[in-house]
């Protein structure tokens, strides 16, 4: 059932990289949750893996010295939702992965994964792109991070160099701080299938909370890649909470998004639910950041 060559089980980072090198051509399965059901299609026939699953250094969140939260590569979906720092301090992260497939795939499934494969539309990407998350490798030459956008190359391509291996995604202080968000998956049932749409909102507010000091928007589905609808954002800086303002908002995500026709939802229908999503997204977020309308 599964055509494999050879499983080789890291004992540790150094050694999961040394493992890249020596074996250019094997997998890294770490939950196996898209690697497994690939393998079960038929699609690796006589692929070599090389597991990181036991590296339990990978797993868990905290704070770096400079505030950054780091959030270990094998930290698990269901471990995320119910971290404290992760409620604290973004909670539409925890918000976002507790809507990932069913229970058993939460609770396998790691965040390192949902950002390796590539996929536009990974639960954890859209609001990683709002915060600006920057992506932690470790490979033969130390250590090399890179802001989440540019590690995303293309569909299904992500920036991984030989003998490299995820092990951490990181969140700087300065943008999550004093920031509430909320994700919204639209999907055509509500468990157990991938986004039509992901939209993820996050805003930071003045201290009379009147007024937006900073808002972020970003999609998964809404293009080959996740990307963030910066019009918006910039329409929205500075300026005071209002319907209104939630509407225009809302309308200005049209000029970054590029979603695509498919089996799933039409071009037109994406963009309908885009701009209702990104609507409700922000309202909901100033409410959970003490703002009123
Ligand atoms: C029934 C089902 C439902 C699902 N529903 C959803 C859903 O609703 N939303 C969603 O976003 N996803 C969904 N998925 C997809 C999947 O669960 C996620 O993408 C998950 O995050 C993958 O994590 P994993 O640890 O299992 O990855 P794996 O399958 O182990 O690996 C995935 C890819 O990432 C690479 N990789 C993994 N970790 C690392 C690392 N640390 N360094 C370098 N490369 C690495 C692997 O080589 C592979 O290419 C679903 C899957 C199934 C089977």
């Amino acid at each position: 059932m599964y055509d494999m060559k050879a499983l080789y089980q890291a004992k540790d980072v150094a050694d999961a990289v040394a493992l890249r090198l020596q074996h250019p051509d094997a997998q890294i399965i770490a939950g196996g949750s898209d690697v497994l059901v690939q393998m079960r299609e038929g699609k690796r026939a006589g692929v070599e893996l090389i597991s990181i699953y036991g590296l339990n250094e990978l797993r868990g969140v905290r704070l770096e010295a400079d505030g950054a939260l780091r959030i270990g590569s094998l930290t698990s979906f269901s471990h995320i939702t119910r971290d404290p720092l992760i409620q604290k301090h973004v909670n539409v992260l925890g918000e976002a992965v507790d809507q990932v497939g069913g229970p058993q795939i939460r609770n396998i499934g790691t965040i390192g994964g949902n950002t390796c494969n590539g996929v536009t539309s990974a639960d954890s990407a859209s609001t990683l792109f709002a915060y600006d998350a920057v992506i932690e490798l470790t490979g033969p030459d130390g250590i090399r991070r890179v802001p989440i956008q540019e590690f995303y190359i293309r569909a299904g391509k992500v920036d991984i160099r030989p003998g490299e291996i995820q092990t951490a995604v990181l969140i700087a202080k300065d943008s999550y701080e004093n920031t509430h968000g909320h994700y919204i998956k639209y999907a055509m049932r509500n468990a157990m299938d991938i986004a039509t749409l992901g939209t993820s909102v996050n805003v930071r507010l003045s201290d009379d909370r009147r007024t937006v000091e900073r808002a972020r928007v970003a999609f998964g589905v809404a293009g080959p890649i996740p990307l963030r609808a910066v019009h918006a954002e910039e329409l929205a800086a500075g300026q005071p909470i209002s319907a209104e303002l939630a509407e225009s908002f809302a309308r200005a995500v049209k000029e970054d998004i590029n979603p695509r026709d498919s089996w799933r939802a039409a071009k037109d229908f994406r963009m309908h639910i885009a701009v209702e999503s990104a609507r409700r997204a922000f309202l909901e977020s100033v409410k959970l950041a003490g703002g009123e309308l």
